[in-house]
């Protein structure tokens, strides 16, 4: 395996709730070592098992590599919930699936972030600012949920008008039956 194809909206397969993961297995680890090496690549901050087209609840992320001289400390976290959230925060949010957009989302400041990790040890994590904001944003796309559902209506249409016009022109067939993804863009900036 290696790198994997993500998904761009409106992809349906990204609007799918996920299922927990039963048992840790050699392929799930595989799979969590195939989204890190994704993620690296794109480059993203974050990335949820929808993404990739596995409707399951497993989520990677490193909030800190893209900084500069930053080490990478690859995170995978699974069937991972918020337990505990406080405060309010507006980020604005990319998202590796929503391409050549981003807007500011409101979410809370500080969450408290319970999973279990690969070896299936159960794992506590308290976070703040970005590192809340991916959590929130990755455990959204295990529900089938996009950023651009937390925006205003009227900035969201605007998007989607934008993405249905760029799409019809490059001959995408604006399609939610799945059969063909978009085309792939990439952006520059972090994502989500
Ligand atoms: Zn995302």
């Amino acid at each position: 395996m290696g790198i994997l194809d993500v998904l761009h909206f409106p992809d349906p397969r990204l609007r799918r709730p996920s299922e927990p993961i039963e048992k840790i297995t050699d392929e799930l680890h595989q799979l969590a070592a195939d989204m890190l090496e994704t993620m690296y690549d794109e480059p993203g901050i974050g990335l949820a098992a929808p993404q990739i087209g596995a409707s399951i609840r497993l989520i990677v992320l490193d909030t800190q590599w893209t900084e500069d001289d930053a080490d990478r400390k690859p995170c995978v976290f699974v069937n991972p919930e918020i337990v505990e959230r406080s405060g309010s925060v507006v980020w604005n949010e990319g998202c590796l699936s929503v391409p050549d957009f981003s807007a500011d989302v409101k979410r809370a400041e500080h969450v408290v972030l319970r999973a279990l990790d690969l070896e299936g040890r159960e794992v506590v994590e308290t976070a703040s600012g970005l590192r809340a904001v991916c959590f929130q944003h990755e455990i959204d796309h295990l529900d089938g949920v996009l950023f651009i559902d937390r925006i205003s209506r009227l900035k969201r249409n605007l998007y989607v008008g934008k993405r249905k016009k760029l799409l019809e022109e490059e001959g995408e067939r604006w399609t939610s039956s799945g059969e063909r993804p978009p085309a792939p863009l990439r952006t520059p900036g972090t994502k989500l």
